[in-house]
């Protein structure tokens, strides 16, 4: 088996002084890389003034190597800040509005990204299998192949891929699709994401399908495929059960005393849907009284990406929304939302979503969403809670037990809201199943292990010409 070589832009190095565990995407590389030994390569997110970031920090752990490079003031300004956070995150969430251009953004992302491959070069061997993670890395493999790099080169996006239409309204769109025929597989994290990839390969005229996932570029052949992440399924039952020990379950808990409990969990973010989240949950409570003073909406999100003026406007409006409808329906007793800008650890999160009858997860644009999977993962299985689930969330092609909504659909929101409170148990019981069964087969192992397999088998090595 050759030895795996990881490329993310963080990397989550172990830390024995943490008490919290590793999520679920950490625990599966990290048994990935121990089964075959190998290196973890990213930022470790700090950088400086100095134009000479200087050596790697290295970090062995049994057969795992974490190699941590520091980059320049000006490189997160311009790789990360500027095209990675302000260019394709907007873009691949199709929100063209949001996105802010730059030349110099541009010619940063791919400059950091020649870097990256520069300091990898030296630790490769020619068998290694290289995995390159997420949007932060899109032309890795390119500037890999420029270096007369022959490796098995794989790419996961862990993000949307939209459709031609809105990813050509970024101006380097050409650059980016042709840097992504570079690798071997390119995996995304549904069936609606590969399409989109292959009708912009088509539509540029920089590659086409050959079927079954096979594709060509004018250069070579590589694959597309889809592979939804999963979590660390039966372990996250695990901290849910467990959790119901923890001091900050426990007081949600009696503070609800029986009364139905709606949870949301999300990093601030606009991708989130979180405005029409809380006009939704509004309006259900105005057109059902009585459970006005009955239910309560806890909303736990940690604020994200503050150095992004978007992110930073957002954390205004949100709270402003929260405290005007807590204004406007509170009572001397009862607080109708409950916002919390604070992060929980995700085994205690695993409780409180087990405490909650409803997980409402809506985001206008989501890649897979793993708070919608944790949710069901944390139930307790004689009383499950019901998941409300966007349309638009790469979960929602999995996810079959889902009340699916359509989160610009306010009205829409709330009458499924009121469905989830109100749901009988056997019907509870039948859609959590069906969803827990599902995740127990496809765990975050299993997505690891799919994806690995097709990059490394024999027949689909790349290279070849046309
Ligand atoms: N999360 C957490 N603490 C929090 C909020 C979220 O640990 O306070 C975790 C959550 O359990 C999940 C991840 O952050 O594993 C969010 O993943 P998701 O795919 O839902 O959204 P993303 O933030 O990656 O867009």
């Amino acid at each position: 088996m050759s030895r795996l070589v990881v490329i993310s832009n963080r990397v989550p190095v172990p830390d024995k002084k943490k008490a919290a565990p590793a999520g679920g995407l950490a625990v599966a590389l990290r048994a990935a890389l121990s089964e075959r030994g190998g290196i973890w390569l990213g930022w470790s997110g700090n950088s400086s003034g100095d134009e000479n970031p200087g050596d790697l920090s290295i970090l062995e752990d049994g057969n795992i190597t974490y190699a941590l490079t520091d980059l320049t003031d000006r490189d997160v300004e311009e790789y990360y800040h500027g095209f990675a956070n302000r260019v394709l995150w907007p873009i691949c969430h199709y929100r063209l509005d949001l996105a802010d251009y730059g030349r110099k953004e541009m010619t940063g992302y791919f400059r950091v990204n020649r870097f990256f491959a520069e300091r990898l070069v030296p630790m490769l061997k020619p068998d290694d299998t290289i995995w390159v993670h997420d949007y932060h890395l899109i032309p890795l493999a390119s500037e890999l192949r420029q270096m007369g790099v022959k490796n098995r080169i794989g790419f996961f996006l862990h993000i949307p891929l939209p459709p031609a239409d809105v990813l050509f309204a970024m101006p380097v769109h050409e650059e980016i699709i042709r840097a992504l025929a570079h690798y071997d597989l390119v995996g995304f994290q549904t069936d609606h994401d590969l399409a989109n990839f292959v009708g912009a390969l088509e539509r540029e005229g920089i590659g086409r399908s050959l079927g079954n996932g096979r594709l060509a570029s004018f250069e070579r052949r590589f694959r597309g495929g889809h592979y939804p992440i999963g979590i660390e399924t039966a372990a996250f039952a695990g901290f849910a059960e467990r959790a119901a020990h923890n001091s900050m379950v426990r007081r949600a808990r009696d503070s609800m005393a029986d009364r139905p409990l709606i949870i949301g969990v999300d990093r601030l973010d606009y991708s989130k849907g979180l405005t029409q989240r809380i006009d939704a949950y509004e309006r259900f409570i105005l057109e059902n009284p009585r459970h006005q003073g009955n239910v309560t909406y806890l909303q736990v999100t940690p604020k994200s990406r503050s150095e992004v003026p978007e992110y930073e406007a957002m954390q205004r409006t949100v709270a402003e929304q929260a405290g005007r409808v807590n204004g406007a329906l509170g009572t001397v007793d009862w607080v109708p939302i409950r916002y919390m800008n604070r992060s929980v650890a995700r085994p205690v999160l695993a409780g409180l979503y087990r405490l909650a009858r409803v997980g409402l997860v809506t985001p206008m644009r989501d890649g897979m969403n793993l708070v919608a999977k944790e949710y069901v993962a944390a139930q307790d299985g004689e009383n499950p809670g019901v998941l409300v689930l966007s349309r638009f969330a790469g979960a929602a092609r999995e996810m079959s037990g889902a009340l699916l909504v359509n989160p610009y659909d306010i009205e829409g929101t709330a009458n499924a809201i009121a469905r989830a409170i109100d749901m009988p148990l056997d019907e509870r019981k039948a859609r959590w199943r069906q969803m827990m069964d599902h995740l127990l087969e496809h765990d975050v192992t299993r997505w690891c292990d799919d994806f690995l397999r097709d990059l490394t088998e024999e027949e689909q090595a790349g290279d070849h010409p046309e």
